[in-house]
């Protein structure tokens, strides 16, 4: 059995990367699982812990780091955000392509520690700025200011794009999905010929 890939999905904060990752995940034949990170973010309306994030103290946070237990972390807009590494590579030693939602420094570090491994690292963009701020204001979960915070950090990770193998534009949902499945088979039929 082939270890699984891990995939990197990177874009701004609103530009609907969790909405994209469920439809990419409805196709069985990508053989995906969807590492869950761990944040020391509250939970908004309808997140569960252990299913959207694992939902933890700025210590218990802290401990991870310590002990060498995250694949990556980073401090974002008040709150941290890791990959636990024991669970990805146990999916990926099973066979998973292992589904990675993160922001741009996280999966920096992911590029730079995994420089040998069967890394596919998608950035999603949104179709425009405006649109953008049209989407996390229409969430409604967050005060103005840390709006502005997002938008901003929005702009500084689009330039950091093209760090990225593909750069998917998310203007119609279906065609962004398609264009990642797309990009995920391609990647696991690469892995069949080494
Ligand atoms: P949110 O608060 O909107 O759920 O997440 C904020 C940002 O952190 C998003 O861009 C999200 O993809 C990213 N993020 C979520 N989990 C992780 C993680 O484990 N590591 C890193 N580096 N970023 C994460």
């Amino acid at each position: 059995m082939k270890k699984g890939l891990l995939i990197v999905l990177s874009g701004p904060s609103g530009v609907g990367k969790g909405t994209v990752r469920k439809k990419v995940f409805k196709d069985e034949s990508l053989n995906l699982a969807y590492s869950i990170s761990m944040t020391t973010r509250q939970p908004r309306n309808m997140e569960q812990d252990g299913v959207d994030y694992f939902f933890v103290s700025q210590d218990k946070f802290k401990e991870m780091i310590k002990e060498n237990k995250l694949l990556e972390y980073t401090y974002f807009v008040g709150n941290y955000y890791g990959t636990p590494l024991e669970y990805v590579e146990k999916l990926r030693n099973e066979g998973k392509n292992v589904f990675l939602e993160i922001e741009v420094e996280g999966a920096k570090q992911v590029m730079e520690r995994c420089k040998n491994d069967d890394v596919v690292s998608i950035f999603l963009i949104p179709p425009s700025l405006e649109e953008l701020e049209r989407r996390i204001r229409g969430r409604k979960s967050e005060p103005d200011n840390i709006i502005q915070e997002r938008l901003a950090k929005a702009q500084k990770e689009i330039n950091l794009s093209s760090n990225y193998q593909y750069v998917v534009k998310n203007d119609k949902l279906a065609d962004a999905t398609k264009r990642i499945s797309q990009i995920i088979k391609k990647r696991m039929e690469m892995q069949k010929d080494i």
